[in-house]
């Protein structure tokens, strides 16, 4: 039998309606229209892209979005000083400023000077924090947010479920588990964490009612790694050559969809699964910080 998809496209665009409804009533509510800075440090085509694609979104859900490209030689003083503006300014509620950054700029320090309250990408180690001991207000980090209103959201809450996350990076694997074991809506989840270490990484996957992969390798989860009826989220995404295809090449997450989709219960694609809600959860966030700027006031 096939797989329920959870499509990441159906459901970012439901939120996307509703998120439009909120940023309509913000400037009559609270008096504030929200914003979002994105800053954006050389000359990178992969970061352009990304930048572009959150700007273009916010302008569609109202929201103000300023963009901010800066040539490759931008001095880290120069950067600090202008985050430190952005801090400042009280139509800017979110401040994403796009990694990486050229080798001769820190990037920790630079994410560190900026406003937590802003922080809509989670990357500040005071966001980082709150999330590791579930305490205070913080935004979590763009993707393992989306992932969890995926499940959510698609009829499959984490809440009481044995979880297993493939991967461990600081952007995804690592603050995803941080989110599934909160004591809060979307946590409450019991989570097993997988890395290049873990030895027979199928009988642990195999175990899991909840799959989440982010491994960063094209197609390597395959139908036998899967207990059959669990939910898989693939948050891989690749560009892969493919000679016999039109382009030449063709888009693919970390999962052999066409054979994992009739072995799971449920299956995320990819592409169309977890990069359209990384991008709306930014968005969301903005909006957030902008109602909680507007009540603070
Ligand atoms: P990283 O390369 O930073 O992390 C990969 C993780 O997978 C590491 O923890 C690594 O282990 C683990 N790993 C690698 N090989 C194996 C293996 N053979 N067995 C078990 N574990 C393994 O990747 P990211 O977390 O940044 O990204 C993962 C994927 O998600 C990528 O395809 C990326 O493009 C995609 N992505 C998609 C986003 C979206 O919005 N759609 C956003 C962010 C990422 P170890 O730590 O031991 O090295």
């Amino acid at each position: 039998m096939s797989a329920q998809i959870i499509s990441g496209r159906d459901i970012a665009a439901e939120i996307r309606s509703e998120l439009t409804a909120r940023t309509v009533a913000l400037p009559d509510e609270h008096g504030v229209v929200p914003g979002l800075a994105t800053v954006l440090v050389g000359d990178d085509p992969a970061s352009h892209m990304y930048v572009g694609m959150k700007n273009k979104a916010a302008g569609k859900m109202g929201i103000h979005s300023r963009q901010i490209t800066l040539p490759a030689d931008t001095s880290e003083a120069e950067l600090l000083g202008l985050v430190a503006g952005l801090n400042a300014d009280p139509q800017i509620h979110g401040i994403l400023v796009q990694l990486p950054l050229p080798d001769h700029i820190d990037e920790g320090g630079v994410i560190e000077a900026i406003d937590p309250s802003k922080d809509v990408d989670g990357f500040h180690p005071i966001s980082v924090g709150r999330l590791a001991t579930d305490s205070g207000v913080f935004f979590p980090p763009c993707t393992p947010a989306g992932v969890i209103e995926m499940l959510v959201r698609s009829g499959h809450d984490p809440a009481g479920k044995l979880v297993v996350v493939v991967g461990r990076s600081n952007i995804v694997g690592r603050p995803l588990a941080s989110l599934l074991i909160r004591k809060a809506p979307g946590g409450n989840a019991t989570v097993t964490v997988c890395h290049s270490w873990t030895p027979d990484l199928g009988a642990v996957t195999r175990s899991a009612e909840i799959l989440v992969v982010a491994i960063g390798r094209p197609e390597m989860i395959t139908a036998d790694m899967v207990q059959p009826g669990a939910v898989v989220i693939d948050v891989g995404s690749h560009r892969i050559d493919d000679p016999g295809s039109e382009k030449g090449y063709r888009l693919c997450g970390d999962v052999l969809f066409d054979e994992v989709k009739e072995v799971a219960g449920a299956l995320s694609p990819s592409p169309g699964g977890v990069g359209p809600m990384t991008i709306n959860t930014l968005i969301m966030q903005s909006v957030e910080s902008a109602e909680q700027a507007g009540r603070s006031d």
